[in-house]
């Protein structure tokens, strides 16, 4: 969510921190800004709406010369996306410039406390208090400053800080929202993520929660909240710089989910040796396994409904029961666990918020914990017990495309792995791993069998809302193509368990009402159909999605998309496809901006 870039070098800094701002936008926000420092002056400048604002309102920051400075993008969580709401923020003084990801709990009593004081607020944000109590502590030493500050505040910050006493130098402090310092040549840099800084050095290292460092532009301090040195080794980025560009595609996200065969079969192949799955992360003994009585999965979003999707393969190969939890319902739910108990958690960004609260909350109750995470050295990933890695590289577009195959993949391999050690596929072995194997090449198969998406998106792209039924596995994927369609159309999307249509649903469907139906689960082939009657003998359009050659299905829709022949029980990477770009194609009928969506962020790293 929003982000944070700082340099300190010897070239100017306002054209480096607004190509790192451009690098972060994918992360959501709705206002940026940045302020950079010359000699001993600090020059603010701010923005409503895109980073291209920032560039015009300062010439691509030729007008703001200096070669320190700080930028930010805002996601408004406390005040309205405004120009004076927009960081970076000024102590009264003038002395100090402030950009905070993340939000302060405590900050009214803050505010009162401060304005009792005599300091005055210009914002309604919460990230204001923070400057200001740098400006009450500061007696000429700002690391003081930043330790007396961050003692007052709750809550979760990212903060980069800079002082027109300390010319040449940016602060980054660190407590539940990522930050990441950069190290270069002669110039030093932070940022809320890599992308932002691979472009200059593939050299970084993390700091972790409750940390800070002070940058020049030929040194690196890093600093507990005691004000201790802390020695921190660097880690080296690997991944392509490619990787994060569009490569010819009008969007971020059509490139991701053409890139959907690679990060699958990323995730998969190096995990299959000897017709087993391995995982070698996982620690677990078979005894341990054995022991197993209860999965919970829990996640936000689509990786919670990825859960929903997986819950059906480690059941039913598993024989465990597996409950699959919201996240931000689960941490205030006085969760029922034990030693027997394993959580899954999912995230892409390894930086969710509600999601660490629920891995937190599960810890201290006992149980083991698994994180499925795409992000190396992610928040998630340090705190769980085991960590799978999804290999789907960088993702960009907010909505999420081969961040939630990769997670589906990791759960079906997951279901193959936990049942292979309890004893419970013996002679089942060739075929699941060649089920699983086979998944790249059918998501592959999926594009080729649905060239026809584009022209069902003008058809159905004016429709004011779309229903999507389908039964069990089905009705799982349903979840994630209706979320999809909501989250880059904006178009009304709602998902239903197929059979539950009667019960109440039923009543909205009407003439030309449109309904996706998915009927790739053979085993409840039937009974989805007769609600396809159902709906059909009410008016409703269907649009249904089934195997090629499913002459029933054929029969009775109105239009088609389809999959390939694939496993039911490994079904959603490959089913989900064809409604990732049926979302896309109307979201682009509709001329959405479809990889930075309206109100919604990448990575949601605020409760
Ligand atoms: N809570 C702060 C605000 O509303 C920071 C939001 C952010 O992380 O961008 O201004």
């Amino acid at each position: 969510m929003c982000g944070i870039v700082g340099f300190t070098g010897a070239q100017n800094a306002a054209p480096i921190l607004l190509e790192g701002l451009k690098k972060l936008e994918y992360r959501g926000y709705d206002s940026a800004g940045i302020a950079v420092m010359n000699e001993q002056k600090i020059t603010v400048q701010k923005v409503t709406g895109r980073i291209a604002n920032l560039c015009e309102k300062t010439r691509d920051g030729l007008d703001i010369p200096g070669t320190t400075g700080i930028g930010h993008t805002r996601w408004a969580t406390h005040g309205a996306p405004t120009e004076e709401n927009a960081h970076p923020h000024m102590s009264n003084d003038g002395k100090f410039a402030v950009v905070h990801n993340g939000i302060i709990e405590n900050y009214m009593s803050l505010r009162e406390e401060l304005i009792r004081d005599g300091y005055h607020f210009e914002s309604e944000t919460d990230t204001e208090v923070i400057v200001h109590l740098i400006e009450m502590f500061y007696r000429g030493d700002v690391r003081e400053a930043l330790i007396r500050t961050t003692n007052r505040l709750r809550g979760s910050y990212a903060l980069g800080v800079i002082c027109s006493e300390e010319p040449g130098k940016i602060y980054a402090v660190r407590e539940s929202s990522p930050l990441i310092l950069g190290i270069g040549l002669g110039e030093n840099f932070f940022a809320s993520d890599v992308t932002a800084l691979v472009n200059h050095t593939r050299n970084v290292i993390y700091l972790e929660d409750g940390e800070f460092a002070e940058l020049s532009k030929e040194s690196i301090r890093i600093f507990d909240c005691t004000g201790q040195t802390v020695s921190r080794k660097a880690t080296r980025i690997l991944w392509d710089v490619q990787a994060a560009e569009k490569g010819g595609y009008e969007h971020f996200m059509l490139k991701e989910i053409m890139e959907q065969p690679g990060a699958v079969k990323a995730t998969i192949a190096p995990r299959i040796r000897d017709g087993r799955v391995f995982f070698e992360e996982l620690g677990l003994s078979s005894d341990e396994i054995q022991n197993i009585r209860k999965i919970i999965i829990t996640a936000c979003g689509s990786a919670y409904y990825a859960g929903c999707a997986g819950k059906y393969a480690i059941e039913k190969l598993c024989r465990i029961p597996v409950v699959v939890e919201l996240a931000s319902e689960l941490r205030y739910s006085d969760p029922i666990i034990d030693g027997h108990t394993l959580l899954i958690v999912i995230s892409q960004s390894g930086e969710t918020a509600d999601t660490i609260a629920a891995l937190k909350e599960c810890k201290n109750r006992g149980a083991r914990s698994l994180a499925i995470v795409n992000v190396v050295g992610s928040s998630v990933a340090k705190l769980a017990d085991y960590t799978i890695y999804t290999w789907a590289g960088p993702e960009i577009a907010v909505a999420t495309t081969k961040g939630y195959t990769t997670q589906v993949s990791v759960l079906y391999m997951l279901a193959v792995y936990l049942a292979d050690k309890m004893g419970l596929i013996a002679g089942r072995e060739k075929q699941l791993i060649h089920s699983l194997q086979a998944l790249p090449r059918q998501i592959q198969q999926a594009f080729d069998l649905n060239s026809g998406i584009p022209a069902l998106a003008k058809k159905y792209h004016g429709s004011k809302s779309i229903f999507f039924i389908g039964r069990n596995t089905d009705y799982a994927i349903a979840l994630e193509g209706a979320l999809k369609l909501k989250e880059i159309s904006y178009l009304h999307a709602e998902a239903y368990a197929a059979g539950e249509l009667k019960h109440g649903t039923i009543a909205l469907i009407e003439e030309h009402q449109p309904v996706v139906a998915l009927c790739c689960n053979r085993s409840i082939m039937e009974k989805t159909l007769s609600n396809i009657v159902e709906v059909k003998s009410r008016g409703a359009e269907v649009l249904a999605l089934t195997f090629r050659n499913n002459q029933k299905i054929l029969s009775v829709a109105d239009d088609l998309m389809f999959i390939p022949d694939v496993d039911a029980l490994f079904s959603a990477v490959v089913e989900i496809v064809p409604l990732q770009l049926l979302a896309y194609y109307v979201a682009r009928e509709n001329g959405c901006d479809i990889d930075k969506p309206k109100n919604l962020a990448k990575s949601v790293t605020v409760e």
